[in-house]
């Protein structure tokens, strides 16, 4: 397949999840790919760190399955609780081992796999990484795409015969594209935070995955190797170093832990979260993926696996394309089908009522639980839809 200095089969704006896992599997079927990264390296990102078990059977078919087991740990039990009323509702999803060789959610932090994926595409022929070089602008004529690509001290020109843009909620290819993102953002902003503490020894309910509240207030609490990690919500109207300040850091842990201690922490950032979805995932030969296709809330973990979902989903019509000499336009027409409906009917949803349960609808979320609890049959539907086997289901039976 083509590939030089300045041509490859497939370009890809953005080496986040999404666009690493893109190409990885496109150059492992022989496909040249070119990623185009603005940062300098896979940064320390420490925003997904949940990974579904249908995206772990996707990492086993790309091979990296050993690799990220190897740095992440397994969470087998997720777990709502309310901590006003002192009930906590457990969900193992072990019960799955039948439908599944990774009956648990693997927490692992998404840099893990942009570092681990990068330096194998480096070792690769029919591959390259640009980093510290954004996609600027770029324009699609008979036979390909052209795109500028803006480094550090020039301004270069690629040719490629597909475009992706995997650069993010804030995606340029999205922007030229003139592609609406239509949706809203929650007016209140998300602090994470991450510890070394011993936060267990605070709280004797604790699991790796929690998701609790103690109304008006809730928190998500996730244990990945070596930190547990924070997200809270803030505030509307604190500014980003207000929520980030040592004042706030101190007041989440003494509220949450009940300790004046001064608790350490690695990280800590201001997130702002929107729900949104592009109106096409596809224009001619251009596609969107991931968060430059549809952002929504982190409660559940879904958006880095269901951009993942979409890589594999686009790998696999591109790969029809260049391999089976398959029909582009109906294939490319159907990716976008499968996967922006399932992102308003499934992802959307859920994370809309995710963030709902721990707000108006605590009582109903408990009392769903409850019922849960008492059956098996109606217990092994809802974990497969929260592990998202579902919404590939779905997504396949779509013509
Ligand atoms: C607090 C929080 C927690 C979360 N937890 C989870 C979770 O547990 N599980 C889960 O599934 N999801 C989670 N998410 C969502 C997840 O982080 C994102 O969905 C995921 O990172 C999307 O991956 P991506 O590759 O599409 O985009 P990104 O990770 O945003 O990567 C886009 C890349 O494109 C680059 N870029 C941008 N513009 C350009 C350009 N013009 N040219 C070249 N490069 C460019 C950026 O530098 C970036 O590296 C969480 C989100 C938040 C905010």
């Amino acid at each position: 397949m083509a590939f030089d200095d300045v041509r490859s089969d497939v370009l890809i704006a953005g080496g986040g999840p999404v666009g690493m896992t893109l190409a990885y599997s496109l150059a492992l079927k022989g496909i040249s790919v070119r990623v185009i990264e603005n940062a300098p390296g896979c940064l320390e990102d420490m925003r997904a760190s949940t990974f579904h078990p249908p995206t772990l059977e996707m990492m086993e078919s790309l091979g990296l399955l050993d690799d990220l087991m190897a740095q992440g740990l397994k969470a087998p039990i997720y777990q709502y609780g309310n901590i006003g009323t002192d009930k906590f509702y457990s969900l193992d999803m072990t019960e799955l081992e039948d439908k599944t060789p990774y009956p648990f959610r693997m927490q692992c932090e998404q840099y893990k796999l942009t570092r681990l994926i990068a330096a194998k595409l480096d070792a690769m022929p029919n591959a390259e990484v640009l980093f510290s070089h954004r996609v600027a602008n770029f324009d699609e004529g008979a036979n390909g795409v052209h795109v500028s690509v803006e480094g550090p001290f020039n301004i270069r020109l690629f040719h490629a015969d597909y475009l992706v843009g995997a650069d993010g909620g804030n995606s340029t290819v999205r922007k030229w594209l003139n592609v609406g993102f239509d949706g809203f953002t929650y007016p209140e902003s998300f602090l994470t935070l991450s510890t070394d503490y011993p936060i267990e020894e605070h709280l004797p309910w604790l699991q790796q995955v929690n998701y609790v509240t103690d109304q008006p207030k809730w928190w998500v609490l996730l244990k990945v190797p070596g930190l547990w990690r924070v997200l809270v919500p803030q505030d509307a109207d604190a500014s980003d170093a207000d929520v980030t300040s040592d004042e706030r850091k101190d007041a989440v842990f003494a509220e949450l832990l009940g300790t004046n201690e001064k608790v350490p922490t690695y990280h800590r950032t201001c997130y702002r979260v929107h729900q949104r979805v592009a109106k096409t995932f596809r224009r001619g030969r251009v596609m969107l993926a991931g968060d430059a296709a549809h952002l929504n809330n982190p409660l559940g973990g879904f958006g880095m696996n269901s951009g993942i979902h979409d890589a594999m989903n686009l790998s696999d019509k591109l790969c029809q394309i260049y391999l089976d000499n398959g029909d582009a336009d109906a294939l490319l027409d159907r990716y976008d089908r499968q996967r922006r409906t399932i992102t308003r009917e499934f992802v959307q949803k859920q994370t809309i009522a995710n963030k709902h349960a721990f707000e108006d609808a605590v009582t109903a979320r408990e009392a769903q639980m409850e019922k849960l609890l008492q059956d098996a049959d109606a217990r092994r539907e809802y974990m497969l839809e929260q592990a998202m086997f579902k919404s590939l289901e779905r997504a396949e039976a779509i013509d």
